[in-house]
């Protein structure tokens, strides 16, 4: 079964909206990507302005967090019909800085997952251990119990719209990459998890992205594992060229 690979730029608390439009101008020779989906996830101050200027464009606009709820009195919150009206399609939960920075539990990445499929947004659920917890032999079951608490109520069909990050903690923004075996391993742990859940039919269609310090020069290695189906990019996305090379390094992608 074919999937679609998707390169996603997380900007993480960088650029204002006029950097951000100029950084977003920069990458829009990347839009004729035919095969693989692009996708940039500026702040949420930058999401009108790029939702405006890349409508229309092959390049997809997310953003990196939500609040669970729809509206009322949660000052400093942004809903997910907020984001959907800037123009985004996409977005983050359960990103391992708002697990481990701002406090989010399990259960508050599922109630984001489910605010964003309500809004018919496409959520990226992050998952990911600790080094205590790989050392310790944990990873599976931590994978395992952050898939079954984000995913505990949601349809099949739902499925389609779901991405899955791994994220390694221990990899992201340390500069230390999990290996191409590490990275492979995992994600087929993820795959075989949601064949049990939702069947293989939906197992096979999940998109499931690594990311962790992907960098031009690991990005080959990563993206030619059979399970991995794309990348999720904090650092290296704030770079034009660093970007462009690692969607040159999709096999089969940009020429
Ligand atoms: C991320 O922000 O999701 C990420 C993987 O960051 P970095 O690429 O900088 O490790």
């Amino acid at each position: 079964m074919e999937r679609r690979v998707l390169i996603a730029g997380n900007w993480k608390m960088n650029k204002t909206p006029e950097e951000s439009e100029a950084f977003a101008r920069s990458l829009l020779f990347l839009e004729s990507t035919a095969d693989i989906d692009i996708l940039i996830l500026p702040p949420f101050t930058s999401l009108d302005r790029l939702g405006k200027m890349l409508d229309e464009t092959g390049i997809s606009l997310g953003a990196q967090d939500i609040h669970f709820e729809p509206g009322g009195a949660f000052t400093g919150a942004i809903s997910a019909r907020m984001i959907l009206a800037c123009g985004c399609r996409y977005v983050l939960v359960g990103h391992s800085e708002c697990r481990h920075v701002f406090g989010d539990s399990d259960e508050t990445v599922e109630k984001k997952l489910h605010a964003a499929l309500d809004a018919e947004l496409r959520p990226i659920l992050c998952i990911g251990e600790r080094l205590d917890e790989r050392r310790a032999g944990d990873t599976e079951s931590l994978l395992s119990r952050q898939l079954s608490i984000a995913l505990a109520d949601v349809q099949s069909k739902a499925m389609d719209r779901i991405t899955i990050a791994y994220e390694p903690v221990w990899a992201i923004g340390t500069g230390e990459t999990a290996t191409p075996a590490q990275a492979e391993q995992a994600c087929a742990f993820v795959r075989s998890w949601v064949a049990s859940r939702f069947g293989d039919a939906f197992a096979q269609r999940t998109r499931i992205l690594y990311g962790g310090s992907v960098k031009p020069e690991n990005a080959a290695a990563l993206l030619e594992e059979p399970e991995i189906d794309g990348a999720l990019i904090g650092g290296a996305s704030l770079d034009v060229e660093a970007f462009a090379a690692i969607i040159d390094a999709v096999p089969g992608g940009r020429r």
